[in-house]
C-alpha cells in the first residue's frame, strides 16, 4: 500500500464527511457531529480488525414519498431492515450517504443505485438492505467499479489487501457487472455475523477504491 494511495483515500473520506457537515449547517436539527473532525484511519490493517467497534458513520436513511399508501407490515419490515443494515454500516465503517428507500410490490426481490435510492419489493431483510446499500455506495453502479475490475478480479489497492487480510496471501475479490463475492452478502446463505462485519469492511475498501481514483464527483461528493 502505497503512502500517496492512502493519503489519497484519507483525503477522500475527510472531503465525503466534511461535505456532510457543511450540507447541514443553517440546519438547527442537525448540529455537526464531533465525531466527523477525529482523524480518519485509512490503514487496512485496522480495516480488518473485526474486534473493533464503531469508528462513527454518517449513512442515514428516509421514506421516499407515498409511504403512507403502502402495507403497515411492508414498512414496519423495511424500517426494521434498514435500521439493523444502517446500524452495521455506522458501526464498522465510516462511509457518507443518504439513501431513500420505497416499497414497490412490483419489483420482484430489491434493487438501488447510485444516487442512493433502495426499492424493495418480495425481498425485504437486514441481510438484503446490506446488500442494496452496497450498491449504492458503488458495487456494480459506478464507471469506476467497473474499471477496477480486471477479468472478473478486483484490482483496488484497498480491497486486494483487505481480501488478502482476511482470507490469505493467495485470496482474490472476484467480481461481475453487478455483484462481488465473497463478502457481496448476496444471498441468504452466505449470511452470518462475521459475513456481515466483513461486509461493511469490504464494501468501505471498494468505495475508498473507487473514490481513490478520481472520479468523485465535486459536486455531490458521489461516485461517478
Ligand atoms: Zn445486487
Amino acid at each position: 500500500m502505497s503512502k500517496r494511495l492512502m493519503t489519497l483515500g484519507m483525503l477522500c473520506v475527510i472531503l465525503c464527511c466534511t461535505q456532510n457537515v457543511w450540507g447541514r449547517q443553517g440546519d438547527e436539527k442537525h448540529e455537526p457531529d464531533p465525531k466527523t473532525q477525529e482523524p480518519v484511519k485509512a490503514d487496512v490493517a485496522d480495516a480488518a480488525d473485526e474486534t473493533g467497534v464503531g469508528q462513527g458513520g454518517e449513512i442515514t436513511w428516509s421514506w421516499s414519498e407515498g409511504v403512507e399508501n403502502w402495507p403497515a407490515d411492508k414498512v414496519a419490515a423495511i424500517k426494521s431492515a434498514m435500521d439493523e443494515a444502517v446500524g452495521f454500516y455506522n458501526r464498522y465503517a465510516r462511509l457518507c450517504k443518504h439513501v431513500t428507500v420505497e416499497y414497490d410490490a412490483t419489483v420482484p426481490t430489491a434493487s438501488a443505485n447510485i444516487k442512493g435510492h433502495i426499492r424493495f419489493g418480495g425481498s425485504i431483510s437486514s441481510r438484503t438492505a446490506m446488500h442494496e446499500l452496497s450498491h449504492t455506495l458503488g458495487v456494480g453502479t459506478t464507471k469506476a467499479y467497473h474499471r477496477l475490475l480486471h477479468d472478473g478480479v478486483w484490482t483496488g489497492a484497498y480491497g486486494v489487501s483487505l481480501i488478502k487480510a482476511f482470507d490469505g496471501p493467495d485470496a482474490v475479490l472476484h467480481g461481475d457487472k453487478k455483484h462481488i463475492w465473497p463478502y457481496g452478502l448476496n444471498y441468504a446463505r452466505q449470511d452470518s455475523p462475521i459475513a456481515r462485519i466483513r461486509h461493511v469492511k469490504m464494501i468501505e475498501a471498494i468505495n475508498w477504491d473507487i473514490r481513490a481514483g478520481h472520479l468523485m464527483d465535486a459536486k455531490t461528493g458521489d461516485a461517478k
